[in-house]
């Protein structure tokens, strides 16, 4: 379906492997939905997948393009060394910054399938914090001690930047970029989102009870570390419940993110 005043991109489906198409699927769908729930920057941030059957590759946005028009065909292919591989017959390319920090997770942690970057208002905030995010809600718990911390030393379009931050990732998955903005990686992109969802949230709650100008109700460490072992212990990965229905959802809305 090509609405009225939509981008022409050629249709991919069929010449890139089964996998590919569905990392393309799934990447498209979080970046609608990234959009539809008032996580995007315009377009100014980024959402990686690495290609399941070709790991020295991932696909990244065009620069330029909406993320509520971004498709799973108009997605660029590149690879860790800065190559583009395949690119839609748009007048957008590879954004500098977006390839600086997601592959240096890619080339630094095998495990990360997937890597969410935003720079909402609430991340935004608490990365300019010095406390950082605190355990004050449950959601927040779910982060405790497992989220690294970057310093800021202006935009990430120099390569060398890539070993410093993978270092200040280690093997966490999810990051405060001081005074810039917040980042999750995942085994999945469902995963991804989903820990983008909880953090962002725990992040717009501490900034609203900050804000209250009264004393703050910290849970005792030994409750907060159990709550985190619990969110983090379950028997299932966080985002295979929740995509399904995601998915339904943009479906609904409009399905063109599949094209
Ligand atoms: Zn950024």
């Amino acid at each position: 379906m090509t609405m009225h005043g939509a981008l022409r991109i050629a249709p991919l489906q069929g010449s890139v492997s089964a996998a590919e198409w569905q990392a393309r699927v799934d990447l498209a769908a979080c970046y609608r939905l990234c959009e539809s729930y008032g996580m995007s920057d315009m377009i100014y941030t980024h959402i990686t997948a690495r290609v399941p059957d070709s790991p020295g590759h991932f696909l990244i946005n065009p620069n330029g393009m909406l993320f509520g028009e971004i498709t799973a065909s108009s997605l660029l292919k590149v690879s860790l060394e800065g190559e583009i591989l395949y690119k839609p017959d748009l007048p957008y390319g590879l954004h500098p910054a977006g390839f600086t920090i997601h592959s240096a997770i890619y080339r630094a942690r095998p495990d990360a399938m997937a890597a969410m970057h935003t720079h909402t208002v609430a991340g935004m905030a608490v990365s300019a914090l010095k406390c950082g995010l605190l355990p004050l809600t449950q959601t927040a718990t779910r982060f405790y001690g497992r989220i690294a911390y970057h310093e800021f030393r202006g935009p990430e379009r120099d390569p060398s930047e890539r070993d410093s931050l993978a270092r200040s990732i280690g093997k966490l998955d999810y990051c405060i970029l001081r005074n810039h903005g917040l980042l999750t990686l995942g085994e999945s992109v469902p995963e991804a989102f989903i820990a983008m969802w909880g953090l962002e949230r725990a992040c717009q709650a501490q900034l609203q009870a900050m804000a209250c100008n009264t004393e703050l109700n910290l849970p005792p460490d030994d409750v907060v570390a159990k709550s985190c072992e619990m969110y983090t212990s379950g028997s299932r990965r966080y985002g295979l419940l929740e995509w399904p229905g995601l998915l339904r959802k943009l479906d609904m809305q409009d399905p063109s993110y599949r094209d």
